[in-house]
């Protein structure tokens, strides 16, 4: 099944908007099968609109545009959406009971634009907007879907999960689909496709391997597709247990997780704490921790050590450490993590000290150098890295070592 994205906006096309939707519509898409052929980004006029639509490829059976429905565009779009498909534009009961519903909600008296709103081509179906007051439109053309959604991310993703997504699967029943995401770190992306050689080439027609890196991260996506959803659900078993056979030692999870999750997970499982003591990173880790849910039960709080005399004030480095070995040094950091587990109380904790660039390396500590630690009650255990990178990408990969050594730390426990 192929797919194309037609993302219309001006704002977009001059970079003044980045374009999320179709990244977002191109991964929920493809998860279920479909391959994407092609996205576009087109000016919000009627010629380019039109044009777009009539370049469409013949082979393609969804394409799916965002942008230029809502009350601020002339409803450029729709109108040029019933020219294409013959139609012309009919207000629907449905739509405006909605709206004025919406209006009244907010306090605001209903004016023209709503009330064009409500108006939708004859021949397509509505798809209603719960969080907004355009709402989609599905249109078929021979055996080709057409669905014309608002530019607004978060009324795109509404109508695309509670009406696109199911109304296309069942649509297009023929093909079912599943996927297994396996989490790895360790290894670059070459050297894991170099160890899994022999695996990718003995994979059935069925399955297929996506490498999805992401600061040290390598999501590996075995994903089937067939007539039938058992036998795909067990061939994929069986490929997932191959992988801990051959690669068991860079699997951190088979559920999709990130390392912060999997981290809460453990720590909850086990009724454990922890804490974050950061120079380079400057809080990441902490964040990276509390953007999971419910992480208030196991997160405790962080020092951001950045300054070395907050290393030496708030966490009692001494200053003879850090003049003779260096803030960037396996002594510090240790020192770190053991005396934010005890000034915080808890039962784990990690620590960073490196050099995110672009200044301030030197020949015997470049840029990219990292030193980590985590400590708990019985144990301090460290590890030095140098990474190639820009600043951010260096504060990403630091932080997930540094999670990487406290994961190991915490199973080993
Ligand atoms: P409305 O006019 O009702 O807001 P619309 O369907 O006309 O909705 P646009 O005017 O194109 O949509 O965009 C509305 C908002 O959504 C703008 O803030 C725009 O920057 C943002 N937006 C539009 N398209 C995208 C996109 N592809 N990715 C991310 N944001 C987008
Ligand atoms: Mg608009």
């Amino acid at each position: 099944m192929k797919a194309e994205i037609i993302i219309i906006g001006d704002e977009i096309l001059i970079g003044q908007t980045v374009d999320t939707n179709s990244a977002w519509i191109g991964e929920a898409l493809n998860r279920r099968g479909f391959d994407i052929v092609r996205k576009i980004t087109i000016h919000d006029n009627h010629q380019d609109i039109l044009g777009a639509l009539n370049e469409i490829g013949t082979g393609t059976d969804v394409i799916i545009t965002t942008g230029g429905l809502g009350p601020t565009s002339d409803d450029i779009t729709k109108q040029t959406l019933c020219e294409f498909f013959g139609t012309k534009l009919v207000p629907n009961r449905v739509v405006l009971d909605m709206i004025e519903k919406m209006m009244k909600h907010r306090g605001i008296p209903m004016n023209e634009n709503n009330r064009k709103q409500a108006e939708v081509p004859e021949s397509c179906r509505v798809l209603t907007n719960a969080v907004g007051t355009a709402p989609g439109l599905w249109f078929e053309k021979g055996k080709t879907v057409f669905i014309s959604l608002p530019g607004v991310p978060y009324e795109m993703k509404y109508i695309m999960n509670e009406h696109v997504l199911p109304d296309l699967s069942i649509h297009f029943k023929s093909q079912a689909i599943q996927h297994r995401n396996i989490m790895t770190y360790g290894v670059s992306e070459s050297r894991l496709a170099e160890i899994l050689t022999g695996f990718e080439k003995d994979l059935s027609s069925e399955i297929k391997l996506a490498y999805l890196p992401s600061y040290g991260i390598i999501k590996l996506r075995l994903t089937g597709t067939g007539k039938n959803i058992s036998v795909i659900s067990h061939e994929l078993e069986e490929q997932v247990i191959k992988l801990r056979n051959i690669i068991p030692d860079l699997i951190f999870s088979e559920d999709e997780e990130s390392f912060e999750m999997t981290i809460g997970r453990l720590l909850k499982t086990f009724n454990k704490t922890v804490c974050t003591a950061e120079s380079c990173t400057g809080g990441n880790i902490a964040r990276m921790l509390t953007s999971v849910p419910g992480s208030s039960t196991y997160f405790k709080g962080s020092v951001v050590a950045y300054d070395n005399a907050v290393k030496e004030a708030v966490l009692g480095i001494s200053s003879n450490i850090i003049r003779s070995e260096g803030a960037v040094s396996e002594a510090v950091v240790r020192a770190m993590a053991e005396s934010a587990r005890k000034l915080i109380g808890t039962d784990f904790s990690v620590a960073t000290s490196g050099i995110a660039g672009p200044a301030g390396g030197t020949d015997e500590k470049p840029v990219g150098t990292l030193w980590i630690a985590a400590a708990s009650v019985r144990e301090t255990i460290s590890e030095k890295h140098t990474f190639p990178g820009d600043r951010i990408t260096n504060i990403m990969r630091f932080s997930n070592a540094a999670l990487n050594l406290l994961r190991r730390l915490v199973i080993r426990e």
